[in-house]
């Protein structure tokens, strides 16, 4: 598992501060309410972290995002309850502070309809909030608690922050993992599943200063838009409460930094709530319209069930049948894969880029990142620095709403020169046709791992292994 990134001490600093300054207000002298006065506005200052990226590749690597999770989850499409949630996410992003206010960015909001708690903003700032999240909510302020957090990952730029801290090739990655982390597991074509991929737990997250950040901010655009920010300390220790395992998705993608609720509590403290919202009449209706729908599945099942789209028996995006898809060029055509490694594959095979991986497929085989036919590589990273282990986890994601089987043995080889392994799964679809896979993974330092995906339908997939051995034996790695 990847390790966690390292604590950002600056927003610690600020808190501690923040603590020491707060200490006299616990007295009930004269005194120490006059220095609690003073202290009404000292909020805790929240400094963007570094980030190598700019504000238009935020908006550009959310819109991709966002393109896949309309996908794969179903959108409420209700008048009623849109522009409930429009009309309060846009009052929220109007608190935002003008410091923080990206000209490029644009806010969008949409409701899922599964019944999970849970919300999601994408970089540069489509917003998600699951239909279970207003049905629960015990008020409007909480739901303005969980998207006022989620607008400050987004008006912090925590997506790319992430990304330029983890190293190059990752920034695909953290988006898989933000429309990973709402869709949950089941994705409904083995191949697509590779993006989580060596993120199952820390790189699935945002890290603890950036959760703590979020929180911190996130109460202040909530004072600053009229609501009590104590309502998101509620709003997580309820969360909170009915987590545990199998718990809300949204506890695993935003993790308690420690303390949460103690510091959102402390830091409202300091806040003074202008103009505050009085009037949830609004917030009621919702509820009970929701009453009113059919009830909402959970995201699994939504998923398992191809989300917002209609669906052939072998799920969403399932390329065309393999008898319109054409074998394998004689000859090879070799890529650059962003100066990471080289790799020459079949004249007819297209080159996909996808995020953080890329694929090739020939015509009729590829559809939004899912494939029949062809390979899929990418590097990723797992810092287990145990390639068998580092396997085991790719295997575990990409069975992750797929029918594999277990894997055969484990074959030694090198890929590029590094050490490697390969093994072969089946995966049966929902049609009950069956596919191969060929997996590949080789070491790469620094914890990196290069993995390759070779699949083909089970009746042609012997022929196929010599295709992808011949260009897995092509990998040229650039770098170290
Ligand atoms: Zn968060």
């Amino acid at each position: 598992m990847l390790s966690r990134l390292p604590e950002d001490s600056i927003l610690q600093h600020h808190i501690r501060m923040i603590r020491r300054a707060s200490r006299p207000r616990l007295g009930l002298t004269t005194s120490a309410l006059v220095i609690a006065t003073a202290l009404v506005s000292a909020q805790t200052r929240i400094t963007p972290p570094s980030n190598k990226y700019s504000p238009s590749e935020d908006v550009k690597l959310g819109q991709d995002a966002a393109r896949e999770m309309r996908q794969q989850l179903p959108i409420l499409r209700d008048d009623e309850i849109t522009s409930y949630v429009e009309g309060l996410g846009r009052r929220l992003v109007n608190a935002i502070p003008p410091e923080l206010q990206h000209p490029e960015f644009h806010y969008t909001f949409e409701v899922v309809n599964v019944r999970d708690i849970n919300a999601s903003a994408l970089p540069g700032g489509p917003t998600f909030v699951n239909r279970g999240m207003i049905e629960t909510a015990a008020s409007e302020g909480e739901i303005a608690g969980v998207m006022a957090h989620e607008l400050s990952h987004v008006a912090l730029r925590h997506g790319t922050a992430q990304a330029s801290k983890a190293g190059k090739y990752e920034i695909g990655s953290v988006l898989g993992q933000i429309a990973g982390a709402v869709i949950g597991g089941g994705w409904g074509q083995v191949v697509s599943g590779a993006s989580q991929f060596g993120f199952g737990a820390a790189f699935l997250r945002f890290s603890r200063d950036f959760e703590k950040q979020a929180d911190l901010e996130g109460t202040h655009i909530m004072a600053a838009a009229g609501y009590d920010p104590r309502d998101m300390a509620n709003v997580f220790r309820r969360i909170e409460k009915e987590g545990g395992s199998g718990g809300p998705q949204w506890l695993s993608d935003h993790p308690n930094p420690g303390n949460r609720v103690e510091y959102i509590e402390q830091e409202a403290q300091q806040l003074r709530v202008t103009n505050p919202v009085r009037d949830t009449r609004a917030f009621a209706q919702a509820q009970a319209h929701l009453k009113g729908l059919p009830k909402a599945p959970t995201t699994e099942e939504a998923v398992k069930k191809g989300g917002g789209r209609p669906t052939g028996t072998s799920g969403r995006n399932a390329p065309r049948p393999s008898s319109s898809v054409e074998g394998p060029s004689k000859s090879y055509k070799t890529y650059n894969e962003g100066n990471q490694f080289e790799i020459a594959v079949p004249s007819n095979w297209r080159e996909q880029p996808n995020n953080d991986r890329v694929t090739f497929a020939p015509d009729g085989a590829y559809s939004s990142g899912n494939f029949s036919h062809g390979i899929q590589a990418g590097i990723t990273r797992n810092e287990s620095h145990d390639l068998r282990k580092a396997t085991d986890e790719l295997i575990q994601s990409l069975s992750q709403g797929n029918n594999l089987s277990r894997p055969g043995g484990f074959e030694r080889l090198t890929i590029g020169g590094r050490q490697a392994l390969r093994t072969i799964v089946t995966n049966t679809n929902q049609d009950g046709s069956r596919e191969g896979i060929e997996i590949f993974t080789a070491q790469m330092p620094n914890g990196n791992v290069f993995y390759a995906l070779g699949v083909a339908p089970e009746n042609t997939f012997d022929s196929y292994r010599s295709v992808f051995d011949r260009v897995t034996s092509s990998v040229r790695f650039l770098e170290d």
